[in-house]
């Protein structure tokens, strides 16, 4: 468990070792199923696929150990953050970046997280306020000032991360972006798939595992972490359920007149191609 203090003193950070992170990976072998292996496993080949990431976030949060062991355990989760330590620090990376969320400690050396919330533009990404402020009060007003979401430190990495691919299934999630790769767009409030202006029917999966193929459009996404994604931990997910769910939409596509984009990399993942050919 990652446990902050309030007042965040190098005894508390002592005590802040990794072990929430392997804790809570052991935890998951308990239950040998079959969709607890898959992501054991893929936290375990973290290095081969720590370059292959499903989201990007942005954490911004001062306590600076916090923020690295938050950091390597998103990593592990297939989950990229760049870290701001004040809200200027946020403010700079917001104005030059996108991100699919954001991750926002209340307590920041240069002002409140909450005043910095309802001063946000409509168009940001979701945010999850990760606050050792866990009174029922304060949970309201974070969650009042336009928070998508609220977690109460000390939280476990593996639900933090939970809460994170939430938001990103979250339909229309804030930002109203047309997303493109060649031919296809899709745009994020609609959901609306088209290619060559022609619009494509897909099912909720089958438009869930689009966006996230065009989120990283000419990069390959890994398997397990579309599955976590698409199904999360509980959700009984058969070996070949995403094998049949991308078949269906690379069927779908060709109808439309879309073929040759969407990419199986066996073994690896899934990619679409930036520039339709
Ligand atoms: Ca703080």
């Amino acid at each position: 468990m990652i446990r902050p203090s309030r007042a965040e003193s190098s005894a508390t950070l002592a005590g802040m070792s990794e072990t929430g992170v392997n804790h809570r990976e052991s935890q998951n072998a308990e239950k040998p199923d079959k969709r607890q292996r898959t992501v054991r496993n893929s936290c375990l080949k973290c290095a081969t696929y720590y370059t292959l990431i499903v989201m990007r976030v942005l954490l911004i949060e001062d306590n600076a150990e916090f923020a690295i062991l938050l950091a390597e355990g998103l990593a592990k989760r297939s989950i990229s953050s760049e870290h701001a330590s004040s809200l200027r620090a946020a403010d700079e990376r917001l104005a030059g970046n996108s991100y699919d969320a954001i991750i926002l400690d209340l307590g920041l050396p240069d002002g409140d997280g909450v005043d910095w919330l309802n001063g946000l533009r409509d168009d940001r990404p979701p945010v999850l306020i990760l606050s050792a402020r866990g009174a029922l009060t304060e949970r309201i007003l974070g969650l009042d000032s336009g928070a998508d979401d609220y977690l109460v430190k000390p939280a476990e990495i593996d639900e933090i991360a939970a809460r994170l691919r939430a938001l990103l299934r979250r339909p229309g999630s804030r930002d109203p972006v047309v997303l493109n790769a060649g031919a296809l767009s899709f745009e994020t409030i609609s959901r609306e798939v088209k290619f060559e202006d022609k619009s494509i029917a897909l099912g909720r999966k089958e438009t869930d595992f689009l966006e996230l193929l065009m989120r990283r459009a000419g990069k390959v996404v890994p398997r397990e972490s579309i599955e976590a994604v698409l199904y999360g931990l509980e959700e009984a997910v058969t070996p070949n359920a995403l094998e049949a769910l991308a078949s269906r939409v690379r069927r779908r596509l060709a109808e439309a007149g879309a073929d040759n984009v969407l990419h199986t990399v066996r073994g690896v993942g899934y990619f679409i191609k930036e520039q339709s050919s």
